[in-house]
């Protein structure tokens, strides 16, 4: 992932005109620390937090929890982010965090002792004007209240702008849960509308039914009903329903802990999940993890619009092959960045002390980022880039014209 994010900057820097010092000293990020965090029943997981580029404000960016977590994709996360907060114009940086362990193979307390020793350890290196870390893969609210509590006991902070993503209760803003997906809506509409598309009738696959994928297909199913989702897949199982599948009910199972595989429905059939990418359907939504679609599969893409809702979810030879075949790519740090938009805002609401209503919240989610969507199609028309290449170029163009 990272020699894909690394390249694709190094091309849309070349298609701007800039050096490569400068492309180089972007690429290189400010500051990583790399730590082991030992539990006190004898289990040890290597842990990792990057921080990419500040030039626009504190770092921003998740924390991950999942046995392949290495430094080479924390630092191409961290870059990602570092492009992602530029290309919708949000006053903070880029970084990313993870620790490289398997969640399900630890007991609540061992969960619990990891996350606070994560934040423990970090504490002098972040904060509501250094860097806000969010949850991300495996990670999630209840998991990020530890780390906040435990920033407080040792810095005294109470602004509770030290993380987002948080429990309601707990700071939390309403309509972060479903901003990622939202986000990847607004995008996918915004699209449509840009290229004389808005009122096409468009059967939809998504693979990976998390947070992400799920809210993605309940926030299109209400807002956008002439868009069918006709497959699905989460890592038990493909489903598929020509007539359709009902986004609220597989959400609802996935919400109480349960596999696609328990999943039964008239009409619906089970299918392997590595098919998902080559359903024969109009949009492909890729909402798992990266690296999905590579030289290896790219030839069973089907559908000639694809989401990136994961991070980094194509690689580099087969997004060059897809837009051979005139495949459009939503690229990740537009389509995605719902969720990022949405930490912002909690981080606002949190130094302000106050809780706005999601109405407020998902319209301040708009206007981030509809402006971002139309920037880099004006982009990609202009200079005859992908979206993707364009989007980077905006970004770019901020963060190495802005000095800190
Ligand atoms: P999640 O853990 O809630 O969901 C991931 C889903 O993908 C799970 O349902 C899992 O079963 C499924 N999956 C994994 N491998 C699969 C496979 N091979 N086939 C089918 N399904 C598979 O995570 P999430 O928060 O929904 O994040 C998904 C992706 O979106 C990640 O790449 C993450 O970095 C990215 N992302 C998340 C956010 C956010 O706000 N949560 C923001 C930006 C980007």
């Amino acid at each position: 992932m990272l020699n894909t994010a690394t390249s694709l900057i190094l091309r849309a820097g070349h298609q701007l005109g800039l050096d490569d010092a400068i492309i180089n000293d972007f690429l290189e990020p400010n500051r990583e620390h790399i730590f082991e965090i030992g539990l006190t029943g004898g289990k040890s997981f290597k842990a990792y937090r990057v921080q990419h580029n500040d030039n626009h404000g504190p770092y921003k960016g998740g924390i991950r929890f999942h046995p392949d977590v290495n430094l080479e994709e924390v630092r191409a996360l961290a870059t990602l982010m570092s492009l992602k907060t530029a290309a919708v114009g949000l006053p903070l940086g880029g970084g990313k965090g993870g620790i490289s362990v398997d969640p399900r193979q630890l007991s609540p307390a061992e969960l619990e002792e990891l996350s606070r020793a994560y934040a423990r350890h970090l504490s002098p290196h972040i904060g509501p004007h250094k860097d806000v870390p969010a949850p991300d893969v495996n990670t999630n609210p209840a998991i990020i209240d530890w780390m906040v509590d435990e920033f407080e006991q040792i810095t005294g902070d109470t602004t509770k702008a030290s993380f987002t993503g948080k429990s309601l209760g707990a700071g939390g803003s309403l309509g972060r849960d479903a901003a990622t997906g939202r986000g990847g809506v607004i995008t996918l509409a915004e699209y449509l509308r840009l290229s004389g598309q808005a009122d096409r009738q468009l059967t939809v696959a998504v693979q990976g039914f998390g947070n992400v994928g799920s809210f993605f297909s309940t926030v299109a199913a209400t807002d956008h009903p002439q868009w069918k989702l006709v497959a699905a897949s989460d890592t038990s199982t493909g489903l598929t329903n020509p007539n359709g599948l009902d986004a609220t009910a597989l959400s609802e199972l996935k919400a109480s802990h349960g596999r696609f595989t328990d999943y039964h429905a008239a009409g619906v059939t089970q299918i392997s999940p590595d098919d998902m990418i080559a359903q024969d359907v109009d949009v492909l939504v890729l909402a798992a993890l990266g690296d999905t679609v590579t030289e290896s599969n790219v030839s069973r893409v089907k559908a000639k619009i694809i989401v990136e809702l994961a991070n980094g979810p194509i690689n580099e030879a087969a997004s060059d092959q897809l837009a051979a075949s005139d495949t459009v790519i939503l690229p990740d740090i537009i389509a995605n960045a719902g969720g990022v938009i949405v930490s912002y805002l909690e981080w606002v609401q949190n130094l302000a002390d106050e809780h706005w209503t999601e109405q407020k919240v998902n319209s301040e989610l708009e206007r981030y980022l509809i402006p971002a969507i139309q920037a880099m199609y004006r982009t990609a028309k202009d200079e005859k880039a992908s979206l993707k290449i364009a989007a980077f170029m905006n970004a770019l163009a901020k963060l190495t014209t802005s000095a800190k």
